[in-house]
Order: structure tokens, then sequence, then C-alpha cells
């Protein structure tokens, strides 16, 4: 007989996956509030990331050395999402895996105590419950009350997607009640590039404000960027001035690189991964070469 109860119980794993998380963190020197780079964190931890064109969400393949495969298909903050996942599989010692295509958060295969695991631990690795409570503090917000276009923000901060700061918020860390989840998960993607830019446009977007504390800012080409007002950007053109909003001075990330934008006492670095031209995917290669410039020969 079919039964929709999980034979596994929820609440002790959540707590294995937060304390692993942890662990993980402390393991690499990285503090338990900040948002993290996820490809520097497996760096650190001798695990090789690298970006395949296939159409799966990640993989994750045991060795020496050990090895995550993502899918440059997916938005970037699903990549990260993903690596963060199967960089779970590798910290709880579970064997080689395929995570195929999901194309919606709500479609977990949570039946799995694995995949569970893997996706409790991506969230509290990637948004630790500390640095929930001060991106919301730092800017006298609270998750119950923001606006879309402020939850964005913080997603954007995590480096992670809307909807899935919205489920992590709400299911993971009891920070948001179930109702105003579901009222924010109306909105879609394109509506809060339509509300936040007032035009439509099909490129992802990043929103960033001066209380923004993460150090670098990762983008590929292509990629609008809403960054504090009177940003200036040092380098040679890697980031394109599009226009003035009311929200911040916005900007289209255009060539490979890492390139300086600052304003007043805020700075961060943005790192610029090519894109395909023509192709439907990003950046193929290892995850440590994301950044490198262009070849001028090639
Ligand atoms: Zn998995």
């Amino acid at each position: 007989m079919r039964t929709t109860t999980p034979s596994f119980n929820r609440r002790a794993l959540a707590t294995q996956a937060m304390q692993a998380a942890a662990a993980t963190r402390a393991k690499a020197k990285l503090d338990q509030v900040g948002p993290i780079c996820i490809y520097g964190l497996c760096e650190t931890l001798g695990v090789a990331v690298r970006f395949n064109n296939i159409n799966m969400e990640g993989m994750y393949q045991r060795g020496i050395p050990p090895r995550i495969h993502l899918s440059a298909r997916r938005p970037l903050p699903r990549r990260a999402y993903n690596c963060a996942h199967e960089l779970g599989h590798h910290v709880f010692g579970h064997g080689s895996s395929i995570d195929e295509l999901r194309e919606d958060a709500k479609a977990q295969p949570w039946e799995d105590p694995k995949e569970f695991l893997a996706d409790t631990f991506a969230g509290f690795v990637l948004m630790p419950i500390i640095g929930l409570r001060r991106a919301f503090s730092v800017r006298g917000w609270t998750p119950e009350t923001v606006t879309p276009a402020q939850m964005f923000t913080i997603a954007c901060e995590f480096g992670v997607g809307y909807a899935t700061l919205l489920t992590h918020l709400s299911a993971g860390v009891n920070m948001l009640s179930r109702g105003r989840a579901a009222a924010l998960h109306r909105v879609t993607p394109k509506s809060l590039r339509m509300h936040i830019l007032g035009a439509l446009t099909p490129e992802p977007l990043i929103v960033t404000d001066r209380h923004r504390a993460a150090p670098t800012l990762d983008a590929e080409v292509k990629t609008l960027l809403l960054l504090p007002r009177g940003t200036e950007v040092a380098g040679d053109g890697g980031l394109a001035f599009e226009r003035d909003l009311e929200g911040g001075r916005l900007f289209r990330a255009v060539k490979p690189g890492i390139f300086q934008a600052a304003a007043g006492d805020w700075a961060v670095f943005v790192r610029i991964a090519p894109i395909q031209k023509n192709e439907p995917y990003g950046y193929i290669g290892l995850a440590q070469y994301r950044h490198l410039e262009e070849d001028p020969d090639e």
C-alpha cells in the first residue's frame, strides 16, 4: 500500500544536515554567517567541480579526487545550489549519483533520505540561519513583511534563486510562515525583473545594495546587475553602464574577467564567466578557471 508518510525522520536528518553544513564551513575556515562561494569551498575541500553541457542538474562522482559535474544549462543560482547539493552527497559519504532535471523546487525527490539530506545540507551551507537573520536585520527588514523585490535582494546576496530562498526560510529554518511563502512564491522571476527594471527582459538579473558584505559577486556575460547608486566600475569594459534607475545603477556584464565596482565605502569584485555564443548554456570547464579572460588570439 502506498503511503505519503515518509519512512525517515526528517527532523533528525535536518539537524544532521545543519550540523554537517556548519562543520564543513568550519573545516574550510569559513565563518557561520556570510554568503560563500560554493566553488571556492569545494576547491578548499579538494573536490573538483566541472561545468558540462549536459541536460541534468548535477552529478557526484566518488573517487580520488572526488568530482562534481554541473549542468552549464541551468541558471547561475541554480548551478550554485546544485553544487552545494552534490557537495552534500560528498560530505555524507554517499556513492556516485546523478541528479536528473528538476523543473521546480516542489518536485524534490525527498522520498529518498539521501536526497533530503543533500538538499537540506545545500540550504544550510549556502544560507546559514545567523547569516539570514543578519541579512534582514542590517536592512531593517523582517522576512514576514518584505516585498518580493527585497526578498530577491536577499536571495542575490546568498547567490541562490528567489524560490530556493523562500523554501529554505519557510521549510528549513522557520523564519517565514507558509502562507506568506506561498504568496511570495506566486511572483515569477520575470515579473520581478519587470517590476525592478521597469521593462521586460529575458536576461538574468542580480540586485545588490550597499549592505551586501560578500567581497565577490558571480555573474556571466549578458547578466544585468543593479548595483548601488553612484557605482563606478574599474578596469576595461567588463561591465557596461546601461542606465540609472530608482533602485540603483544598472550595468550589463559584457566580457569575462574580474572587475571592481565601487560606490563610496562599498565595493565588490564582479567575476564574469563567459557564455557560449548562440547556445543555451554557459561556461564549460573547471570551475576554478571560470573567470579567466578570453584569449585575445582565439
Ligand atoms: Zn542528489
